[in-house]
């Protein structure tokens, strides 16, 4: 018997490291059906609420009618279909680079971004803390890989010094599991003054940082120049699915010439492609839910600070609770779940070890009085874990 699978899981399990589906029965919102019993949800990544938007629905309908279900071939054979092209342009001016390529999803677009651009003999630099699929993507490339201290440009700087080939800096730009921006002003500079190139993942950050939605990049006001590769991603903010690579024309011609992951699958279905559309639209020209969302943030830190949470430096929807050991982790998310809310604990591998918490995420369509509920919720858990500590 050599795949003794029975053990490894028993061993998640005793590690409280064990991971479970909840499952879901209706459409994402505030208010949730799982497992039978209805919660009030902190823990989607939908943050400008447009999963379940009646606008975007009608889109993805009549996208349906019009060009069918399947996307029915990969973009280079006959699989690239108007709607997918027409959102490549809307991508391209929102970020405001001169193209943009759509993907499937965003693991996927990090997959192929790297994997084009670096190989054997070039070197990909990480921050610690990126999203696992930069760090598959880092692997696959066969480029020397090192990963920095998170945000740190000193060791950044240091790893550029001993850098081999063309050099690629990729970093997160919303931080998915602590909700703190990447220091791309600093980070940028110092790869730019070492002729390297800067990939940002901004999967969190596109649609609610910037005035327009248009994430770090446009908080930070940086431009092709700073950031040769955007990454953004549909499935969180945007409430559809897929993701896109954003930069110069040589890029997007390089990756559809060289990106096995772009080129080795079948498109998304055409009306996804409308639904991200109307997203696009309503997330550009609505931003009272980005000021909603705001408020939102600005209150849940603040009262999360009379509780006495262990919060961390983020400025997003993402507002992870520190808890630190595994059990712990469960033990407040089961105790909030008895209250009726849901937020999940965030266990290693996923986190660091002994960085367990749970992670908080707000969404525009969240009311202040939902949020007021959570507070009450987590004034009167925590102690209980902390008691335990
Ligand atoms: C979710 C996420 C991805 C993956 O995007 P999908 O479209 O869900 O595959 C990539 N990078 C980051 C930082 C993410 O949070």
């Amino acid at each position: 018997m050599p795949f003794d699978l029975a053990s490894r899981l028993a061993e998640r399990r005793a590690a409280h490291l064990y991971r479970q589906r909840p499952l879901l029965d209706g459409p994402q919102g505030p208010l949730v059906r799982v497992d039978g019993r209805e919660l009030l949800a902190f823990c989607s990544n939908d943050y400008l609420g447009l999963a379940n938007h009646p606008e975007v629905i009608a889109a993805m309908r009549a996208g349906a009618e019009q060009w069918g279900v399947g996307g029915g071939a990969s973009h280079l054979v006959i699989g690239h279909s108007t709607p997918h092209h027409q959102l490549e342009e809307a991508l391209a001016e929102f970020t405001g680079r001169p193209r943009a390529l759509l993907f499937s999803t965003g693991y996927m677009a990090n997959l192929a971004a790297v994997t084009a651009l670096v190989g054997q003999g070039d070197t990909v630099l990480e921050d610690r803390l990126n999203h696992a699929s930069l760090l598959d993507a880092g692997l696959l490339s066969g480029a020397r890989f090192s990963r920095y201290l998170h945000n740190d440009a000193v060791s950044l700087a240091k790893r550029l010094d001993k850098a081999e080939g063309n050099t690629l800096v990729v970093s997160d730009g919303v931080f998915s599991m602590d909700g703190d921006l990447a220091d791309l002003p600093a980070l940028c500079a110092e790869a730019r003054s070492k002729g390297a190139w800067v990939m940002v993942d901004d999967a969190h950050g596109c649609g609610p940082l910037g005035a327009t939605g248009g994430g770090i990049v446009e908080h930070f006001g940086l431009g092709l120049d700073d950031v040769p590769v955007l990454v953004g991603t549909l499935g969180k903010a945007f409430g559809t699915a897929g993701a896109f690579v954003a930069g110069s024309e040589e890029l997007i011609e390089t990756l559809i010439q060289f990106a096995r992951p772009y080129i080795y699958t079948t498109s998304q279905p055409p009306a996804v492609a409308c639904a991200s559309l109307k997203s696009l639209e309503l997330l550009r020209t609505e931003s009272w839910r980005r000021d909603h969302l705001n408020q939102l943030i600005a209150r849940f830190r603040q009262g999360a600070a009379e509780i006495g949470l262990s919060l961390m430096a983020s400025p997003t929807p993402i507002q992870p609770i520190l808890v630190g050991d595994s059990e712990r982790a469960l033990k407040l998310s089961a105790l909030l779940k008895e209250r009726g809310l849901l937020v999940g604990a965030i266990r290693p591998p996923t986190v660091p070890v002994g960085g367990a918490r749970l992670r908080v995420t707000l969404s525009a369509a969240h009311s202040e009085a939902q949020l007021e509920q959570l507070l009450e919720a987590l004034a009167e858990c925590w102690p209980q874990v902390q008691a335990d500590a």
